[in-house]
């Protein structure tokens, strides 16, 4: 569970949820006809804290959520958030009495998990996940006699079908084309169970899919990464995501500022050796609050009073140094930002996300708990 201090004190997450609220409202204006919002708040909502978006988002009428586990979907209820809670993911039959306490709505992985779940000695709602070709989950789309004796068992209340594009992302010409398919074979099957009298709700679009192929259409759009300001890379944020702003900061104290002569070394593994007298400074922040290891050795920076002070040797569990010869008064206690804006200055998990070689979506579902939220501008 997240921490719920809302203080600022050694390393925190800042919630801007005028931010948030903005994105929702781009978003919403890019709806299919009869489309609404399933934010994808998995993972934490992608490190940000599930309950305290899910609340922000309840407030402006959002009621439909999407969450990879059935604990996720548990911690919304009973943080009282309301509406649909689908869960993407397995969970054990252990703990499908969770479902019906909690009026969870589980994915059917495949043919053999319905069994599973109608083998439960009680009705299970739930939205049978259509393999159009990601060939991860979801009951293969072709099998259409599965799909009726899906609809015929007495334990599962079908309200929806959803199938997942695994290459939305891409500009290339026969990624296009697969997309395409897949959207296509998911039509043609949710009308032929239309035409046989099962009609349920239908979804298709995540962040990628609203804002390329919003055509396809669908009752939900399970938008994640979008709704948090950014897309997974730095080149489609500037292409595609430039309305959505950002969310989420994340900041931690200058602890302890000393002075390195030439030649000395800093941190584990004599990582950094000053070639000149530097200034550097210890911050409470580190590879166990998110902050990626890759990013040590100058490959990263964070900001200082509207100023980038590059990291120098090895980040560590819980603290890291930078340089910070040059930028003037720096005192401990100040605050130096990891991801966000400092004056004129700005890290993006996208920059963040690069120098690690890696996509936004990792960056900020990696964030740890560990970091407490603070929360400006709530409804
Ligand atoms: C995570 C997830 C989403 C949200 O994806 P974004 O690209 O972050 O919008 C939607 N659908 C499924 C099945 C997912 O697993």
């Amino acid at each position: 569970m997240t921490a719920l201090c809302y203080d600022k004190g050694r390393a925190w997450i800042e919630l801007n949820m005028e931010n948030l609220r903005h994105n929702v409202n781009i978003l919403r204006s890019m709806l299919p006809p009869g489309c609404e919002l399933m934010p994808a708040v998995k993972a934490d909502a992608y490190g940000h804290g599930a309950v305290p978006v899910a609340r922000e988002l309840n407030k402006m009428g959002v009621r439909a959520f999407c969450v990879a586990t059935v604990a996720e979907g548990a911690t919304l209820r009973r943080h009282g958030i309301r509406g649909l809670i689908l869960i993407l993911g397995y969970t054990h039959p252990h703990e499908f009495e969770l479902l019906t306490t909690y009026e969870l709505t589980q994915t059917v992985i495949d043919f053999s998990y319905a069994k599973l779940l109608n083998g439960y000695h009680r009705p299970i709602q739930v939205h049978i996940a259509v393999d159009t070709g990601m060939h991860r989950i979801g009951e293969r789309c072709e099998n259409v006699e599965h799909f009726l004796e899906m609809f015929r068992m007495e334990n599962l209340k079908i309200t929806g079908l959803y199938t997942h594009l695994c290459t939305a992302d891409s500009e290339n010409d026969e990624d296009k084309v697969f997309t395409a398919r897949q959207a296509q074979s998911f039509r043609k099957l949710v009308q032929w169970l239309d035409e046989r009298g099962y009609s349920v709700k239908a979804h298709i679009l995540s962040s990628y899919g609203l804002i390329k192929y919003p055509e396809y259409g669908g009752d939900y759009a399970r938008v994640g990464i979008a709704l948090f300001g950014l897309l997974s890379t730095d080149e489609d944020t500037r292409l595609r995501g430039n309305k959505l702003r950002p969310v989420l900061s994340v900041k931690a104290r200058v602890v302890s500022i000393r002075k390195l002569h030439t030649g000395e070394s800093a941190g584990y593994g004599l990582a950094y050796i000053a070639k000149k007298d530097t200034q550097i400074a210890a911050l409470s922040v580190g590879y166990a609050d998110g902050l990626p290891r890759a990013l040590s050795c100058e490959v990263g920076s964070v900001l200082l009073n509207g100023r980038k002070a590059p990291i120098i040797g090895r980040i560590c569990m819980d603290q890291t140094l930078v340089d910070i010869s040059g930028i003037p008064s720096v005192n401990t206690g100040d605050t130096a930002v990891m991801i966000g804006r400092s004056d004129e200055q700005a890290i993006t998990a996208c920059d963040v996300a690069k120098q690690a070689d890696t996509i936004t979506n990792e960056i900020l579902s990696r964030l740890s708990q560990r970091l407490t939220r603070v929360i400006v501008n709530q409804l």
